[in-house]
């Protein structure tokens, strides 16, 4: 059973249980995407039914940032805790590099896919990073040729939110991969490109407030995080 945050069902799981559930995931036969929802996803799928719908089609849904994590509380429906995309990632790569799994790492800029794979096969000499391909390319067809071809098991698939979702749900059958894993920016952040915020910061939920200090102009983007809460305690309000 889910349990729904404005219209979207996220899983109750821990980091831990969600990297279980990831690595199982990937083991078991045919293809799943697992996506991680922020407040921005929230409002997107209140006016987007189709993107509603894929987030809800997923097989495992984690409540990436403590926006989510607050509203679950306002609406009486506490969560065990937040479960960041980036952490999930990075569990699922040392469980990858352990039982020979074959990664792909789809998304951003030309030559940030790379870096990232050289990164983080420096922190986890066993992991197998089968292919890569930036996120900036017009058809479908040769980017799931190439994803069939390098023999997958996991594509981290970083194109931002919604297209990154879209694409996992409409693509990923062909590619013969297991888990397809929605990750927006984490490639720049995997690569280096863009640094992940201070611990101090991390360990209080603040990594937004991090991301607006370094890039002011996500102020517009940020601003619907309360308005997430709001609509939360209008739902709690009303009695639903
Ligand atoms: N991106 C991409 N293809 C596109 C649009 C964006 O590969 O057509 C990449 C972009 O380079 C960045 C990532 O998607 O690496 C996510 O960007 P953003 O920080 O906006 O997403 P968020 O993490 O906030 O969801």
């Amino acid at each position: 059973m889910r349990t729904d945050i404005l219209g979207v069902g996220f899983d109750d799981l821990t980091l831990a249980e969600a990297s279980t559930a990831g690595a199982a995931l990937t083991e078991a036969e045919g293809f799943h995407y697992a996506v991680t929802p922020n407040p921005e996803f929230i409002l997107a799928a209140r006016k987007d039914p189709a993107f509603r719908q894929v987030l809800l089609g997923a097989d495992l849904v984690l409540a990436d940032g403590v926006g989510i994590v607050y509203s679950a509380k306002i609406l009486g429906r506490p969560l065990k805790g937040r479960v960041p995309g980036i952490e999930f990632a990075q569990r699922l790569v040392s469980w990858m590099a352990a039982h020979g799994k074959r990664l792909f790492l789809l998304g951003a800029k030309p030559g940030v896919a790379e870096l990232a794979a050289a990164r983080l096969k420096a922190s986890q000499p066993n992991l197998i990073v089968c292919g890569t391909h930036d996120g900036y390319f017009k058809e479908d067809a040769p980017v799931v040729e190439a994803i069939r071809a390098a023999a997958a098991d996991v594509v981290f698939v970083c194109l931002g939110a919604p297209k990154q979702e879209f694409w996992m749900a409409k693509n990923g059958p062909a590619t013969g991969a297991h888990l397809m894993v929605g990750l927006g920016g984490s490639l720049d952040v995997f690569a280096g490109v863009v640094d992940r915020a201070p611990a101090g910061f991390q360990k209080l939920g603040l990594e937004w407030l991090y991301r607006l200090m370094k890039e002011p102009k996500r102020a517009g983007r940020m601003a619907r995080l309360p308005l997430v809460l709001a609509y939360a305690l209008g739902e709690r309000m009303g009695g639903k």
